[in-house]
């Protein structure tokens, strides 16, 4: 069985930026990629808040370097999804697609997390020409124009505030009477003057033709289906943290997302560490997650080093 010394779960920001640090401070980390090589980031197209790109940079670009900076102080870069883990032994065991077995003396865990979507054949269509899941990357590109949110929760209404900023006008769907989101955020939203809430709606199909998003069918719990004519159509019904292989070894908040020691990347797992959006409900950011990869193999080589020393 294969001996590693650090492994690290996740292709994402978070990930690639535990394995920079982790090469350079001669952890050998092995990297796998997992299901969406590059992350989350990969679903948009230009980054235009990554720090150190005043011009932006394509999603797929930003990726592509991480990886190759990862790999150019030694990080083994490889393709495979973790599927079966043991964390109740040391070294811990980890099962890679079903058949390779690994064993790991530190495991960092950047698996990431899926924005939920509705579902709908025309949504999948739109995705990435006005279908998005993320108003902070993409909302720039509407300025001046009209836009609807999906959801009622904080997000939706963080999401909804951010977009009011920049567009002509914004769409609230809705599909309860009430919102879900805290009291302050649904003030901020009814008291903006540009964002209209739908309540009572949900979203039939997203309309559009040959260059993108034009308009969205919602039908209304009393039956009346409507048309709104959009230019950008955001989810923001929440996120699924890809955790649930780690369930019955670390503690998860009520969402599933991997609860963290404190400002560290520790889990209640001694070597076990996790970083970016699995651990991170709240910010959600390419660089927030780079940043707490960076956190991550730091913790991991600190507690190598204090094994050694033991
Ligand atoms: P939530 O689960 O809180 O809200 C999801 C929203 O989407 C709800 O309004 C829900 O409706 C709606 N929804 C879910 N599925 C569908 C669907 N299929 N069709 C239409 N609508 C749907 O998720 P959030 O991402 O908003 O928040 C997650 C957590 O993060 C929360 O605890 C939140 O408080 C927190 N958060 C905190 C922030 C802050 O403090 N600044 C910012 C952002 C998030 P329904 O209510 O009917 O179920």
């Amino acid at each position: 069985m294969e001996k590693i010394k650090t492994l690290i779960l996740g292709g994402g920001p978070a990930g690639f930026t535990a394995a920079i640090y982790a090469a350079r401070a001669n952890l050998s980390p092995v990297l796998y990629e997992g299901l969406q090589p590059g992350g989350q980031l990969t679903t948009t197209t230009v980054v235009e808040n990554f720090p150190g790109f005043p011009e932006g940079v394509d999603a797929n670009t930003l990726m592509d370097n991480m990886r190759a900076q990862a790999r150019h102080f030694g990080a083994d870069i490889r393709q495979g999804v973790a599927t079966a883990v043991d964390l109740g032994v040391r070294p811990f065991r980890i099962t890679i697609d079903n058949e390779t077995q690994l064993e790991a003396d530190a495991l960092i865990i950047a698996t990431g997390a899926q924005a939920r979507y509705l579902g709908l054949p025309s949504e999948e269509k739109f995705k990435g020409s006005g279908v998005s899941a993320c108003a902070t990357c993409d909302g720039f590109f509407y300025r001046k124009r009209t836009v609807a949110v999906v959801g009622g929760g904080d997000t939706a209404c963080e999401e909804a505030l951010y977009l009011a900023s920049l567009a002509k006008k914004v769409y609230m769907i809705v599909r309860r009477d009430v919102f879900r989101a805290s009291r302050i955020m649904q003030e901020k939203v009814l008291s903006a003057p540009n964002i209209e809430v739908l309540w009572n709606c949900n979203t039939q199909e997203v309309l559009g033709d040959a260059m993108g998003v034009t308009g969205a069918r919602l039908l209304r719990k009393d039956g009346t289906v409507f048309d709104i004519a959009i230019d950008g159509f955001f989810l923001a019904i929440g996120h699924t943290p890809s955790s649930a292989l780690f369930k019955p070894w670390l503690k998860l908040d009520e969402n599933g997302y991997i609860l963290t020691e404190g400002k560290s990347a520790e889990t209640c797992v001694p070597g076990v560490f996790a970083a970016g959006d699995v651990q991170d409900p709240r910010y959600r950011q390419a660089v927030t997650a780079a940043a707490s990869g960076c956190m991550a193999a730091r913790d991991a080589e600190k507690y190598l080093l204090e094994q050694v020393n033991a």
